[in-house]
């Protein structure tokens, strides 16, 4: 029979798929022998055969009730009992941490009896039990019955006045605790449900379908975390931070989730329980104060954070409570950090000795990389400071200022960048953090929302800036000095320094572009990444090449570690002043005219290619020839029908009107081009050869590889292959010459090709195009954010190589290509050249390198290494 359930006893970390990370977690920590309270876990199987069937699976209450049961005796007490209650905590907990996501409840079991109860056990503290109370009605009312949050908070803020709710009395409580179960009635017409075990079966069902809550999908969606999963459920004995000043709740990092830094970081409030610290209602104190508070409780939660650095190897985030000075765990799990906290901590774990070098650049993701490459504000520029917070999440961004999530979604659509401000961010404020490029709070710290969700997206966040007055419903913010920031004003924060300026500041390149650009590594940071990436070189089995169609790209190519060009494109050649030359080539009506035409841009071609040759020195350079139908490089149809309609049209713009339309095509896509334009044209491809061959001449050293695009037969191939042959036989220039794989019969038809091709590199925008039937050009705005709503692909397959469909063909040819020619040297050089899950892919299918643009070169490097090492054919999040 299927087991649902589990004792913390019997899960481990490694179980994340069936119990969740916060399961599977408390499991780790319960067996490391740390105080962790009893409880039990019911896996992600339960839920999702729940949200896929609509009722919970047989026999899941029977094993609920029967680890209840045990939990009972275990505690020597009955869940809500009226004289001595256990009471139970019910938590959500998915295999990726969804932060503020889903629901929890805490205080389960206690009713209009078992608050005495639970006053007695605190001593006669009825103020606590009255507190517990109206916190269960209050969480239960919002997640469990789904009435808004607000009347709660409204009813708790009339109440309280200008004071705290730690000065409430317990009388106080306990009225709060009439008009909360008034509002539960009034709201939905019955009364809150008294019976334990039923508050108990309702929230479970809830953690359940709060999987699917409006927010939870959007943040999954973002996240690229699959919709499949489901959520476990945690039972967690209660224990209390509210009893008292000797009692309270924290978070804690066991070093700087910023920096990586050690020390000690974190947020402690006394006499609060569980969600208090990061919903902010009070302000919390450094943790560091904690020492002097409960000094024996500091130095146990110092030495269990040791225990699970060295334990997970690793930098942990932690929830602890304390109950009149005894110390509980409730969470850990491997934390959060920024991108450049990531490479630190990596390299600093090396050197404690706690992993390997292999392991460090697994620990470091292409996508934390690119995060280090965007720019940050310029040192040097004016720019006036109006406050500082804290630096939660870096990078620099600049906006015009939004004060909710429905603007900031809406001014983004518009095209304007902006920057949410908040007081505090919830999870209803995602849609608006999505939308903004950066996110500024006034309360809150290192561990608030906004703080976690931020570093979580990669996205620019200064949370905690006490000094700023953010007034929502007006719409603006005032600093110190008097300054008003109101909507639509532009700001710039810096998430690096945690500082905000009025107005725009100018960003300049990030300090690891300016090591790539050759910089001596000098802080840590640039340290760690040279070491990282130095590593990553030395394993991976992929080259890295670049899409270089200038002497300025393939330099920079070079600098930033490229091993040659993989697609240098040629059509930008036949731009600007060169017009004209292909006008007369596309009237030419003699074959002497079209020559002449040819003639007179061979000198030219030849000149760009000497240039890049140097630039790549002595690096193989993938030239393209000439891929794009030819009407892209006359004048538009439009403007030359107008031209020559009015007087002072020439002869020649008639010419080239009818020659336009004669050339017009319903899918140019589909259309005259790539080899078919050079099969039609005679000379045009043979011209070009002749400049690769004489610019290749002119530089020692120079490897020319010839590229025929959009090849579908090897006929097509193997008569241009026949003419390049004879041209680069009389120059004696030696070249390779190979196809794009960009057809999808090319791909099915590999084994012919491959007789006729010396390298396959595999065009992936096109074959995605071709394969999916998708216009590149117009699908990605006209449906394919339904298509990502629906989850009928979780990420656009342009960005992500689609390893079933796209994948598939390039399985076959690569398989049928090396098959007729065992050394056929194959590459890819599409955009997902330099994606990280389609680098993996790459190296999994045994390419020979990847191929992107010069500022994806690093993070292609480092992901190639990763791929090395972990032989992953899955995810690389
Ligand atoms: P989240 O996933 O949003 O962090 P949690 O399930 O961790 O939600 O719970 C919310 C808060 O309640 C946390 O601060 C947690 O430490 C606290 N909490 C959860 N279970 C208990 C418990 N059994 N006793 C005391 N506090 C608890
Ligand atoms: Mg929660
Ligand atoms: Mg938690």
């Amino acid at each position: 029979m299927a087991k649902y359930v589990y004792d913390f006893t019997e899960g481990n970390r490694n179980l994340k798929d069936l119990l969740g990370g916060k399961g599977a977690n408390l499991a780790e920590m319960t067996n490391l022998g740390l105080p962790v309270p009893p409880g039990f876990t019911i896996t992600t199987d339960a839920c999702r055969h729940y949200l896929a069937a609509g009722v919970v699976p047989d026999g899941l209450e029977q094993e609920v009730a029967e680890h209840l049961d045990a939990l009972e005796k275990q505690m020597g007490r009955r869940l809500g009992q009226a004289d001595d209650p256990l009471l139970v905590s019910v938590r959500s907990g998915a295999k990726f941490s969804m932060p503020g996501m889903m629901e929890t409840v805490l205080n389960i079991g206690l009713n209009d009896e078992s608050v005495h109860g639970l006053a007695k056990q605190a001593g006669g503290n009825d103020r606590f039990a009255w507190d517990s109370y109206r916190r269960l009605i209050q969480m239960f009312g919002k997640t469990v019955l789904g009435i808004d949050g607000d009347l709660f908070e409204h009813a708790l803020d009339a109440l309280k006045g200008k004071r705290q709710d730690t000065d409430l009395d317990a009388g106080e409580l306990q009225g709060l605790v009439e008009t909360f179960k008034g509002i539960v009635h009034e709201q939905t017409g019955k009364d809150f449900p008294t019976d334990p075990r039923e508050q108990m079966r309702l929230a479970v069902m809830a953690v359940f379908d709060s999987w699917n809550a409006p927010r939870a999908i959007l943040y999954r969606r973002q996240e690229r975390i699959p919709a499949e999963l489901g959520t476990a459920v945690n039972i967690v004995a209660m224990v209390f931070g509210n009893v008292g000043n000797d009692s309270g709740t924290g978070v804690a990092f066991t070093r700087d989730p910023g920096t990586g830094r050690q020390g000690i970081y974190g947020d402690y409030l006394q006499n609060a329980q569980g969600e208090d610290v990061v919903a902010g209602i009070r302000n919390t104190i450094p943790l560091e104060e904690l020492e002097r508070i409960d000094k024996r409780s500091y130095d146990e939660l110092l030495g269990i954070m040791e225990t699970l650095e060295n334990h997970y190897r690793d930098l942990c985030d932690i929830e602890f409570t304390i109950e009149r000075g005894k110390l509980w765990m409730l969470q850990t799990r491997v934390g959060k950090r920024t991108a450049a906290a990531a490479f630190c901590i990596a390299t600093q774990l090396v050197d404690q000795g706690l992993i390997t070098i292999d392991e460090a650049v697994t620990r470091v993701t292409g996508d934390q990389l690119a995060q280090l490459m965007f720019p940050r504000f310029d040192g040097g520029a004016d720019k006036k400071k109006i406050a500082k917070g804290m630096n939660a999440s870096p990078g620099a961004a600049v906006g015009k200022a939004v004060f909710c999530s429905e603007r900031a979604v809406e001014l983004s659509e518009q095209g304007e960048d902006v920057i949410l401000v908040r007081r505090e961010t919830n999870p209803d404020d995602l849609a608006g953090m999505i939308a903004a490029k950066g996110i500024l709070t006034s309360r809150g710290g290192k561990t608030s929302h906004a703080a976690v969700v931020a570093r979580g997206m990669g996205k620019t966040c200064v949370c905690g800036a006490e000094e700023l007055e953010v007034s929502t419903s007006e719409g603006r913010f005032t600093a110190p000095g008097g300054v008003v920031v109101s909507e639509g004003d532009v700001i710039s924060i810096d998430g690096t320094s945690g500082e905000i300026y009025l107005g725009e500041v100018p960003v300049v390149d990030s300090a690891v572009v300016e090591y790539f650009e050759g910089a001596e590594p000098e802080d840590e940071l640039v340290k760690a990444v040279d070491r990282i990436m130095s590593h990553a070189d030395s394993v991976r089995r992929l080259g890295v090449r670049a899409n270089a169609d200038t002497p300025d790209d393939a330099a920079r190519a070079r600098r930033f570690g490229g091993q040659g060009i993989g697609l240098c494109r040629t059509e930008h050649m036949f731009l600007g002043e060169r017009r004209q030359l292909v006008e007369d080539l596309v009237l030419a009506s003699t074959d002497e005219a079209r020559q002449a035409a040819l003639d007179a841009l061979e000198p030219l071609q030849k000149a760009d290619f000497t240039e890049i040759f140097r630039a790549m020195d002595g690096n193989s350079v993938t030239i393209r020839l000439i891929d794009p139908p030819l009407h892209e490089f006359l004048p538009d149809i439009v403007d030359l029908s107008v031209k020559v309609a009015t007087d002072g049209a020439t002869d020649k713009d008639r010419k080239l009107l009818a020659a336009v339309k004669r050339l017009h095509e319903q899918n140019p896509m589909l259309g005259l081009r790539g080899v078919r334009l050079g099969l039609v044209i005679p000379g045009l491809f043979a011209m070009q050869v002749r400049a690769i061959a004489q610019a290749a001449k002119e530089v020692p050293g120079a490897r020319p590889e010839i590229m025929i695009p959009l090849v579908a037969a090897v006929q097509e191939l193997e008569s241009v292959r026949e003419e390049a042959a004879k041209i680069l036989a009389e120059t004696g220039v030696e070249a390779l010459i190979g196809t794009m794989i960009e057809v999808p019969r090319a791909a099915l038809t590999a084994a012919q090709i491959a007789e006729a091709a010396e390298f396959f590199s595999f065009g992936t925008n096109d074959l995605t195009q071709m394969t999916w039937g998708f216009s590149r050009d117009d699908v990605e705005s006209a449906f394919f954010s339904r298509y990502l709503d629906q989850g009928i692909f979780g990420v656009s397959p342009f960005e992500t190589l689609d390893r079933e469909g796209v994948g598939r063909l390039i399985r076959i040819a690569v398989e049928e290509g090396r098959s007729t020619r065992p050394d056929l040297h194959l590459g890819i050089c599409g955009e997902h050249g330099g994606d990280p899950d389609s680098v993996h892919f790459c190296h999994d299918v045994g390419l020979d390198y990847v191929s992107c643009s010069p500022f994806r070169i690093p993070i292609a490097r480092l992901e190639a290494g990763r791929a090395a090492l972990t032989y992953s054919d899955s995810d690389t999040r």
